[in-house]
């Protein structure tokens, strides 16, 4: 819909928007109201680019979409009956608990096998073990690759899938050689094309899952929902949506938390949303409560770091991973909110 900044548009103006829409297949039909004519585009209305010159047009105040901009990822499309698995759990109809540490230890890898089977005592479905880091001072440990071994080791001693961020094609191939059943894009990677690319063709064919972390910079939740469709795109409609908290921080979290966004998502795509308090507040002692309202607002699930002697952790885990304690009561208590939440009348 093109609303004018006049009232309405001059015969010049209309020929000039009706070449534009007529390049993309589509026309124009005028809608006359008393005091303002709109111009509803009739077609196909999702081409960026036709989308982007109208609204370049000095005399177009915005454009208004009636259509969804996503073919895959939108609640109403076809794909809206896709239900994921892992770990033993249909994410939606049971509460999906990601859990361990940031970051594993090359030089301890004993506390990582320690906490993998301490966090699936505690109630999780899926171990995270971050093998490869991204961190924001460059001279910060990175990740060793020999870490995938004790991931996968982790795996096999517990009979849990694990979930492991990649941050190039190097490191998708060695983790996807390896069996990863969750492959994490993170939040300063959710925007980085080429690599949504990669992945998207590396699992297009398969069932592995990609946990997709929203970006610090992602303005709108659109552009979160069209990164899960650009990967969606290439096969394999494996998506998870994965709040981790925003910038500006809140004064005295890590970030700003965004576990309040659930229900937004929900009314725009049938993606399952996974809320990572962790990241989000970034400090151990408020991780629960942060997951508890991320399970009030809607999510589907939740990845939590933990480890079996936070001050032993490397990477995130001594300030932000929970003990297997407490995460078990917290993922008890989430569990109680979930079912409360389902019982209410018109609970999702
Ligand atoms: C992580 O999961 O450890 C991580 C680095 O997350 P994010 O990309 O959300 O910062
Ligand atoms: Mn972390």
């Amino acid at each position: 819909m093109i609303l004018p900044k006049g009232t309405r548009l001059t015969p010049e103006q209309v020929a000039e928007v009706t070449a534009i829409v007529g390049e993309f297949g589509c026309s124009i039909q005028p809608i006359i109201g008393a005091v303002r004519t709109i111009y509803a585009i009739v077609g196909d209305e999702r081409d960026e680019l036709m989308i982007n010159r109208l609204e370049g047009l000095p005399y177009v105040d915005r454009i208004d979409r009636i259509q969804s901009p996503f073919k895959l990822m939108d609640r109403r499309s076809d794909l809206s009956s896709h239900r994921i698995r892992i770990g033993g759990v249909t994410l939606g109809e049971d509460l999906l608990v990601i859990a361990g540490q940031c970051t594993i230890d090359p030089k301890n890898p004993g506390y990582y096998l320690e906490t993998a089977a301490a966090v699936k005592e505690a109630g999780a479905h899926v171990l995270r073990g971050g093998v490869w880091k991204p961190r924001t001072n460059p001279y910060a440990f990175q990740g060793d690759a020999k870490s995938i071994e004790t991931l996968m080791e982790a795996s096999r001693r517990t009979g849990l899938p694990v979930n492991t961020e990649v941050m190039d094609e190097q490191q998708l191939e060695l983790a996807l050689g390896a069996g990863v059943q969750m492959i994490q894009v993170g939040a300063r990677n959710a925007l980085n094309y080429s690599l949504l690319r990669a992945i998207g063709r590396a699992v297009a064919k398969g069932d592995t899952i990609v946990l997709l972390k929203r970006s610090l910079h992602m303005g709108t939740l659109n552009e979160f929902i069209s990164a899960a469709e650009y990967i969606v795109s290439f096969g394999n409609p494996n998506v998870i949506l994965c709040p981790r908290g925003t910038a500006p921080a809140l004064d005295g979290y890590r970030n700003h938390p965004d576990e309040s966004i659930t229900p937004l998502l929900k009314e725009k795509t049938w993606a399952p949303v996974v809320v990572d308090p962790s990241h989000s507040v970034g400090k151990a002692s408020f991780v629960p409560a942060c997951a508890l309202a991320a399970v009030t607002y809607g999510a589907d699930g939740l990845c939590i770091e933990a480890h079996v002697s936070p001050s032993h952790g490397i990477g995130d885990d001594p300030k932000q991973a929970l003990t297997p304690s407490v995460l078990a009561d917290t993922i008890t208590q989430a569990k109680q909110i979930w079912a409360l939440r389902r019982s209410v009348a018109g609970g999702v």
